[in-house]
C-alpha cells in the first residue's frame, strides 16, 4: 500500500533528476533571500552556477544548530513574515529554542509526507489514532494531527500526560494507532496493568513511535506488551517535524527518509568528510522544497548509516538506520564513545529485568564513573540478594564486554525510576563541565 505510488517508487535516475531540479531552485532561493548563505556561499567561494549536479552539493557549506540560534527568531526565513502561516520552535537544553516558519505551501508538503508515512507504517482511512504526541511549539502533535486527518483516519488530539485518561480513552473509543514517544507506551501499559488492563486487550494494531533513540530489543518488548506492530518514526523540526522519515512495516529495515523532499548525505563528524554507503556518522539533511526555512545541509547531530538498496515493499527511497543515538548524547566514558541506546539494547536482553534504566556519569579523582541503575521486576526484587548480586555482576560484565568500559550496575526496586511522558531522561552526568 502507498499514499503517493508514483513519487515513493520514483526509479532512482528520474528521483535524482528531481531531486536536483529542485536543489538547484533550492540554492538559488536562500542565495537571493537569506543573507546568512548569501554570505556562507561568499566566504566558501560558491556561485550557484557552481552546482551542476547533485553531487556538487558537497561543496556547500553546513548550515549548524548554532547558526539557527545565532539568526535567533527569524534570520534564516527565506519568505516574509507574511507568507509564513504556522511557527514552531523546539525546546533548547540552553537559552534560546530554535525557530521554524511554514507557509501554507509547507504544511500541505509536511501534511501529506506524515499521511504518507501513516500508510508506510501501516495506518489507513478509517483508523482511530490517538496522538499522545506533545501539541504546542513541539512539532509532534499538529504534525501527526494533520497527517492523521489527511489520510481519512479519526484523529484524537490527546496530546501527552494524564496517563489514566489515555488509557480510559483508548480502550472506550477503540484506538487502532497510537503515536508517542517509545518510553511512553510502555509508561502506558505498566500504568495500565496496575488498573487491571492488559494492553495487548485493546484494539491498538499499529504503533508509531519517535523523538527519541530506541533499540529493536525495545521494539521487540513493546510489540509483546501492547499487542502492535512498532515502527521508527523519525523528524526534527529544524527540517519540518515527523514524518522526514519511517520504517515501512513491511521491512522494519530501516527508515525511508522522502528523497523527493529531503537529500540525506552522512558526514564524519569530526572532519565533515562524506562517508559511504553503510558506513555510520552524522546524518546532514538538505530541504529541497521547504519554503518559509529551507536549509542546506543541516547538520542534525543524528548518529546513523544509510542504505539505497531495495526495499521491499517497493519504496524507492534510500533507507537510514535507527538512530544509534545523537552526537550530543554520546557520553564519552574514560576515553569510551558509549550511547545510552547501546546500553538500552544489552538491557532489554537481561530477563527480569525492566525498560527503565539511567546512567549516572561521574567524576572520581580524575576517573570518569559510570554507574548504570536499572530496575528489576517484582519477581526478581524478592528474590535472595546473591542472585541479585550475581545478575548485576553478569550485567556488568556484559557491558565491559561489548561496549569497552567498566561500570557499576545498581538494581533498584520495581518503578523507582522516574517515568517521562515524553523524552525520557536517561543519563545524568555530574562531571565538571570543560
Ligand atoms: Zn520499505
Amino acid at each position: 500500500m502507498f499514499y503517493n505510488e508514483e513519487f515513493e517508487t520514483l526509479p532512482r535516475p528520474a528521483l535524482e533528476a528531481l531531486q536536483f531540479k529542485r536543489l538547484k531552485s533550492t540554492i538559488e532561493r536562500v542565495s537571493a533571500n537569506v543573507p546568512f548563505y548569501k554570505e556562507s556561499f561568499c566566504r566558501a567561494g560558491i556561485k550557484p552556477d557552481d552546482v551542476k549536479g547533485l553531487d556538487d552539493l558537497q561543496l556547500l557549506p553546513f548550515t549548524t544548530k548554532q547558526d539557527m540560534r545565532d539568526s535567533y527568531p527569524y534570520g534564516l526565513f527565506a519568505t516574509s513574515l507574511e507568507e509564513i502561516v504556522r511557527i514552531h520552535a523546539s525546546s533548547g537544553t540552553t537559552g534560546k529554542p530554535t525557530v521554524v516558519g511554514y507557509t501554507l505551501k509547507d504544511i500541505e508538503t509536511w501534511t501529506d509526507l506524515m499521511a504518507r508515512s501513516f500508510v508506510a507504517a501501516g495506518a489507513h482511512k478509517g483508523d482511530i489514532i490517538h496522538n499522545a504526541y506533545g501539541y504546542g511549539l513541539f512539532t509532534g502533535g499538529l504534525g501527526a494531527h494533520y497527517g492523521a486527518e489527511r489520510l481519512g483516519a479519526s484523529v484524537i488530539p490527546m496530546s501527552g500526560g494524564n496517563t489514566k485518561k489515555q488509557i480510559m480513552i483508548m480502550q472506550d473509543f477503540g484506538s487502532t494507532v497510537l503515536t508517542c514517544t517509545p518510553s511512553y507506551s510502555l509508561f502506558m501499559a505498566e500504568a495500565a496493568r496496575e488498573e487491571g488492563i492488559d494492553f495487548r486487550d485493546l484494539k491498538l494494531r499499529v504503533g508509531i513511535f519517535g523523538a527519541e533513540p530506541w533499540s529493536e530489543a525495545m521494539r521487540l518488548d513493546i510489540e509483546a506488551k501492547l499487542n502492535l506492530s512498532a515502527v521508527d518514526i523519525y523528524g526534527l523540526s529544524e527540517i519540518m517535524g515527523p514524518g522526514v522519515a519511517i520504517e515501512c512495516h513491511e521491512a522494519k529495515k530501516g527508515l525511508h527518509i522522502w528523497e523527493d523532499h529531503f537529500i540525506p548525505e552522512i558526514i564524519n563528524p569530526e572532519t565533515g568528510e562524506l562517508l559511504g554507503e553503510g558506513e555510520e556518522g552524522e546524518l546532514v539533511i538538505t530541504t529541497i522544497t521547504k519554503e518559509g526555512i529551507p536549509l542546506i545541509r543541516y547538520r542534525t547531530r543524528d548518529i546513523t548509516s544509510i542504505s539505497y538498496e531495495p526495499c521491499v515493499c517497493g519504496r524507492t527511497h534510500a533507507r537510514i538506520n535507527r538512530m544509534s543515538g545523537r552526537s550530543d548524547d554520546m557520553l564519552i566514558i574514560r576515553g569510551v564513545n558509549v550511547f545510552p541506546s547501546q546500553i538500552e539494547a544489552l538491557l532489554m536482553g537481561v530477563e527480569g529485568v525492566e525498560p527503565h534504566y539511567l546512567l549516572i556519569v561521574d567524576r572520581k579523582d580524575n576517573l570518569d564513573t559510570l554507574e548504570v541503575q536499572v530496575e528489576v521486576g517484582e519477581k526478581l526484587f524478592s528474590d535472595e540478594v546473591k542472585h541479585l548480586q550475581a545478575l548485576s555482576a553478569r550485567i556488568e560484565k556484559q557491558i565491559k564486554e561489548m561496549l569497552g568500559v567498566t561500570c557499576k550496575v545498581r538494581l533498584v526496586e520495581p518503578k523507582s525510576i522516574t517515568r517521562s511522558e515524553g523524552k525520557a531522561k536517561r543519563v545524568i552526568d555530574n562531571r565538571p563541565k570543560a
